[in-house]
């Protein structure tokens, strides 16, 4: 009896351990734990209540889709309920999985599978009615969700409308997963720390994050993707008769399909499908975690039927995340560009999915202290599909008993100056404009890639420009001389005759990337080029008064506000007049002509090997410039491959697929140079 009592109150600690990290992880989207340590905890529960079915109560996480609407937005019941997937992490579970289907179909019935990628994003209802989407929401509690309609019209690959000769496929729902690239991630949360803003831990919260904004008009400049795997028409009588049918059809009507799915005979298919994803999966631009197999029949799928929680005709095959034990050597604060100042954790080298690490990041100081992290404690790294590693918890267990809680800096490690953290804000920022490692870190910004594209002036060589006096901001990089450069160590000629080229050459560039250059706090690429739109000069823009920039789509008053502020600071202006005697454009170019470039417009480009004359941001510039669409993949739509040195797999792909291929001589033409 006692033993049973200990049962239940096992049940008990679980159930209330799982919801907490449910509301962590789908309200807050601030997971404490790794998901596999949460299906861990969800499998043991499992398990007991197998054992001890009195104890299951209809309110217990095992018996319901977590999560819930957020009500921030208007509620709206689901036709059919969104379920969850029971998921596994081995084969010998799928082929639990595989046993389940055999003996709930007929003795002999053949059955198919569909392996499709598990995409990790959030869960997207689409309905449409007569060809027009009327409806977006997301899954909620399962049941109700969130009608985010206008959050989802903004996401550039989901059609508005449909086109199609058959009636019963006008009136549909479509779902799919709203997901993130994982570099259009890491671009924003460049942002989101350079605005002292907490970044996203994963695409999955950047995109779950992203939907839950009120302003559509901020969803839009979020790069938001959608790949669609379900089709339902409205209307019972149709003739779709297999999932497999269901993705072609998608395919067809224009949706975004991923294009890596399988149709698998049996089981072994299935396993095979997954073993090579696992091994290639860091070859996508977004992050997957598996593989999704369903039963490929939908009349099948009916028969097999669901349980509360999810149905029996699918399963989430995940692939196994890796995480290793390390201890921590120290936390390092680096000191940004606009002053903020974030720790990294040094980390005693060790192996994680094939790469040594000795880095991860720690977000902020309420991270140092949600992990209640000590120098020499030992930590529990884990690294997902993304691509920082990150301190998942402490063992607390091997803490030496002498380890004191780590107290944070109070004044900046690079000039010594007090730091502050304002109201509301989780950063700590050095309010030294003058401090050298902000000095440093603006110019090597003004020069990155996306800014003024300055080829060879990166971290070393600003390091040396700087201890040798020759410049101290930005606007000095046009004033050096090929003899003073090249004098410095490691300088030949030259390379110092090169980036007095490339220098030279950054005169040019557009004025959204100057903008974006001369690093104001808040303006990222998005605003930056919102800014340039408007004012078409940088002078205009200094004139600007707050609600002038303010009233900009898209512009929030806080960016407004830091506009305003940053030319109005004597220092700032110094270094502009700089730009300005030096011949920087501060204009905006030539406005295109109007009429469109057919050759450009709407058609999907992808790139495929290295171009000898532009960057891939480049080339996929002009080719948006013009109408165009870049893309990461081929597949039947795609209207042309352009061909650089060394192509990957896009190549054969899109010979096999008979897709239009244009060399780079070809391209260029078609640019018109
Ligand atoms: P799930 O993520 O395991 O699977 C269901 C979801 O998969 C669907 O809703 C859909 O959004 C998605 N999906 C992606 N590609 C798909 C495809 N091709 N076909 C069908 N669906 C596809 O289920 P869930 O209920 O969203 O979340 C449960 C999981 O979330 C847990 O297993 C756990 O891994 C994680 N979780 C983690 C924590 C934590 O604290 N770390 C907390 C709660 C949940």
């Amino acid at each position: 009896m006692e033993d049973k009592e200990k049962i239940r109150q096992e049940i008990e600690r679980l159930r209330r351990e799982i919801r907490r990290h449910d509301y962590l992880y789908y309200v807050l989207a601030q997971p404490e734990i790794s998901d596999y340590e949460y299906d861990m905890l969800m499998k043991r529960l499992e398990e007991l209540e197998r054992q001890y079915p009195e104890f299951i109560t209809p309110d217990s996480p095992t018996q319901r889709v977590a999560g819930e609407p957020t009500k921030e937005f208007p509620v709206v019941r689901h036709r059919k309920p969104m379920l969850s997937l029971s998921n596994t992490y081995n084969e010998e579970e799928v082929r639990d999985f595989d046993r389940r289907v055999r003996s709930l179909l007929q003795p002999g019935e053949p059955y198919e599978y569909v392996c499709e990628l598990k995409i990790d994003g959030v869960a997207m209802s689409l309905i449409y009615e007569n060809g027009l989407l009327v409806r977006g929401a997301t899954r909620g509690d399962g049941e109700q969700g969130d009608d985010v309609t206008n959050n989802v019209k903004t996401i550039r690959s989901i059609p508005l409308k449909i086109e199609s000769d058959k009636p019963y496929l006008l009136n549909i729902e479509v779902r799919g997963e709203v997901y993130f690239h994982r570099e259009a991630l890491d671009r924003l949360n460049e942002e989101r720390i350079a605005n002292g803003e907490p970044p996203f831990a994963n695409p999955r919260n950047a995109a779950a994050g992203s939907l839950k904004l009120q302003d559509p008009r901020e969803v839009a400049r979020r790069p938001l993707r959608m790949f669609c795997y379900y089709l339902d028409p409205l209307v019972e009588d149709h003739p779709i008769k297999t999932q497999y049918e269901c993705l072609k059809l998608l395919e067809q009507l224009k949706f975004p399909v991923n294009p890596h799915h399988k149709l698998c005979r049996n089981i072994d298919e299935v396993i095979e499908f997954w073993r090579e994803w696992q091994e290639k999966k860091d070859t996508l631009p977004y992050d997957i975690d598996g593989v999704v197999v369903k039963v490929n029949s939908l009349e099948q799928q009916n028969r097999l039927g669901a349980t509360a929680k999810s149905p029996r005709w699918a399963i989430a095959f995940k692939f196994p995340t890796e995480q290793a034990i390390t201890q921590l050597v120290d936390i390092q604060w680096q000191v940004g560009r606009t002053g903020i100042v974030t720790p990294v954790a040094i980390l005693r080298p060790v192996q994680l999915l094939g790469t040594t690490v000795s880095r991860a990041t720690l977000h902020n100081v309420d991270e140092i202290r949600r992990l209640d992290v000590r120098i020499g404690d030992y930590v529990v790294l884990e690294k997902g599909g993304e691509i920082i590693p990150k301190i998942i918890r402490v063992v607390k267990e091997k803490r030496s008993p002498d380890a004191q809680p780590y107290e944070p800096p109070t004044t900046c490690p690079a000039c010594g100056s007090p730091l502050v953290r304002y109201e509301g804000e989780v950063a700590l920022v050095c309010e030294n404009v003058g401090c050298p490692a902000q000095v440093a870190r603006r110019i090597e910004h003004f020069a990155s890639r996306r800014a003024m594209d300055i080829e060879g002036l990166g971290e070393k060589v600003v390091e040396l420009l700087l201890k040798n006096h020759l410049i101290r901001d930005y606007g000095d990089l046009y004033y050096l001389k090929a003899q003073d450069i090249a004098i410095l160590e490691r300088m030949g000629e030259k390379s110092a005759s090169n980036l007095l080229q490339a220098i030279e050459a950054s005169k040019q560039r557009p004025l959204d990337k100057v903008i974006f250059a001369l690093g104001i706090r808040y303006v990222g690429e998005g605003a930056a080029r919102l800014l340039a739109d408007h004012f078409k000069s940088l002078d205009k823009l200094m004139q600007a008064s707050v609600e002038e920039i303010a009233q900009i789509p898209g512009i929030g008053w806080k960016t407004a506000k830091s506009v305003y502020d940053f030319f109005r600071r004597e220092e700032n202006l110094k270094v502009i007049e700089k730009l300005r005697q030096a011949g920087v454009s501060f204009e905006m170019a030539e406005e295109k002509p109007a009429e469109v470039d057919e050759r450009f417009y709407q058609k999907t480009f992808v790139f495929t090997g290295a171009l000898s004359r532009y960057s891939r941001d480049e080339a996929s510039r002009l080719v948006e410039e013009r109408g165009g669409i870049v893309s990461n993949s081929v597949s039947r739509k795609t209207d042309y491959v352009v061909v650089g040195t060394d192509p990957g797999s896009k190549l054969q792909k899109a010979q096999r697929l008979g897709v239009r291929i244009l060399t780079e001589e070809e391209f260029y033409q078609m640019l018109g140079e």
